[in-house]
């Protein structure tokens, strides 16, 4: 018989819409994206046969029947090294996949069967072509300079490199406080402060856990490592002059030449950024270490606070933002995901979950999402330890066994999240013991073990899957 005309160009109209998706992955460094996106091409290479997605409606109702990996679209991309990820995890004794340091792109396209309607008795087989890409999270603290000039970033820089972290500073402090704005530029200084400028982010970061840096770029050059356009850094003297007269130096004063320098690093490194990668996102995971953070105390967790803020401005959809004036970007569904779960007892998950909501809580209100739905989930990209139950004073107790980065066996209750933020109490007992963990031992060929990857995915491409 025949098709309908309606029937069969809503199908077709279907077909036509749903077949690719475009999804980025993006956190801090160490938020866990590359094990992340590891585990995600994994799952999905299993599914059908060992793995373990019960919270995906589509493997419930038994559609889903697996994923190819296909071949990238854009060549100029690096690919997102899959197989070295699996070869060290399935390493003796395995390891942690080295984490990706810039821009990176994977091509999947998943089998499965349409949902059998009135018109189909049984689901015809379709396929979902999956652009994963993967990008630093520090990449999107930049966006809020496009707001600024250099004047003003160097009045908000000032303040914070003579805040808490101050000690990271102190070198650059000493040198960039010495350069007089007026004097002509010489190009080695400049390019010598700069790189204390870098380095003070880098230890900021890496002995302080810090997570807030500007320019985010400085710790993640990816291919502009080494760049001159990364040669600037801000004045912290600022305020001991005025603006008109700072902008009536000639051109080749330092003042001027760092500004040039700035304006340039907007143009040619944030705003392509977004308008190349981010606006042709479909929908976006953002993955935050909230259990680090939480194991470094309060400034830490507050300054993690204040990075997921700023990260968020790349999610404002409101008319008036600053994203959409300028990029009109298209992501249409969002997730928050708290990672490394599998480094707390099962019965604090909820907890953990809930503190992800409550960090989320301000920037969502104040960003006039309405739009975008999103959804905050806590999971374990690749779980590296067991629940177990131990006996104390004849009362049982929750328990994580698992192996430490020295392949010591250990037992232990790594201590109790915070439903809420934390308050003065919370940091005063200090109940956390964050410890990490090698990843368990992997056969060749088997699905990664994981909590919730799931669930994500049943929120990021469960409706593509119908
Ligand atoms: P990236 O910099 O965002 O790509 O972060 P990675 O994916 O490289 O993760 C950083 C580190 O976090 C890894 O080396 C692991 O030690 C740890 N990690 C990441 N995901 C998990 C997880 O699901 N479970 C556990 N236990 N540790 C994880």
């Amino acid at each position: 018989m025949p098709l309908s005309l309606p029937g069969y160009a809503g199908d077709w109209l279907e077909r036509g819409l749903d077949r690719q998706l475009r999804l980025a992955v993006t956190g801090l460094s160490r938020a866990g994206k590359t094990a992340f996106l590891t585990s995600l091409v994994n799952q999905l290479r299993h599914a059908g046969l060992d793995a373990r997605l019960e919270l995906m409606g589509c493997v419930r109702e038994g559609r889903l029947l697996g994923a190819m990996r296909q071949s990238q679209p854009d060549l100029s991309v690096p690919r997102f090294p899959y197989d070295e990820a699996l070869a060290s995890l399935e390493g003796t004794p395995p390891g942690w996949p080295s984490p990706t340091r810039g821009i990176s792109e994977l091509r999947l396209s998943i089998r499965y069967k349409s949902r059998a309607g009135s018109r189909h008795l049984f689901g015809e087989q379709r396929s979902l072509t999956l652009d994963l890409i993967d990008y630093p999270g520090e990449w999107l603290l930049d966006l809020p300079m496009l707001q600024l000039d250099y004047w003003q970033w160097c009045e908000q820089m000032a303040g914070q490199l003579r805040g808490r972290r101050r000690s990271y500073a102190e070198d650059f402090l000493r040198h960039a406080e010495r350069l007089d704005p007026a004097a002509d530029a010489d190009e080695q200084q400049l390019a010598d402060i700069s790189a204390r400028y870098a380095d003070s982010l880098a230890s900021a970061r890496n002995e302080g856990g810090y997570t807030w840096v500007q320019p985010g770029r400085f710790l993640l050059p990816g291919e502009l490592d080494g760049a001159p356009v990364l040669q600037f850094f801000p004045l912290p003297a600022i305020a001991e002059h005025s603006r008109t007269a700072l902008d009536a130096l000639p051109a080749s004063s330092n003042y001027q030449t760092l500004a040039r320098r700035f304006e340039h690093y907007k143009r040619t490194v944030i705003t392509p950024f977004y308008r190349q990668y981010f606006r042709r996102f479909d929908r976006q995971i953002v993955l935050v270490d909230v259990l680090s953070a939480l194991n470094a105390g309060p400034d830490v967790f507050d300054d993690l606070r204040q990075a997921i803020a700023t990260l968020m401005q790349s999610f404002d959809y409101g008319n008036r933002s600053l994203l959409s004036r300028l990029f009109q970007p298209r992501i249409d569904r969002l997730a928050i995901a708290a990672t490394k779960a599998d480094h707390v007892t099962p019965e604090q998950h909820a907890n953990l979950l809930s503190l992800v909501e409550a960090l989320m809580a301000e920037p969502l209100r104040d960003l006039r999402y309405a739009n975008i739905p999103v959804r905050a989930l806590s999971l374990a990209a690749i779980r590296a330890t067991s629940a177990r139950q131990v006996e104390h004073h004849g009362e049982r107790h929750a328990a994580l066994k698992g192996t430490t980065l020295d392949g010591e066996e250990v037992l232990m209750f790594p201590g109790e999240v915070p439903s809420r933020l934390p308050d003065a109490d919370f940091w005063q007992r200090q109940g956390f013991d964050f410890t990490a963990f090698r990843p368990a031992p992997q056969a060749a060929g088997e699905a990664l073990p994981h909590i919730r990857m799931d669930s994500a995915l049943d929120w990021l491409l469960g409706d593509k899957l119908r």
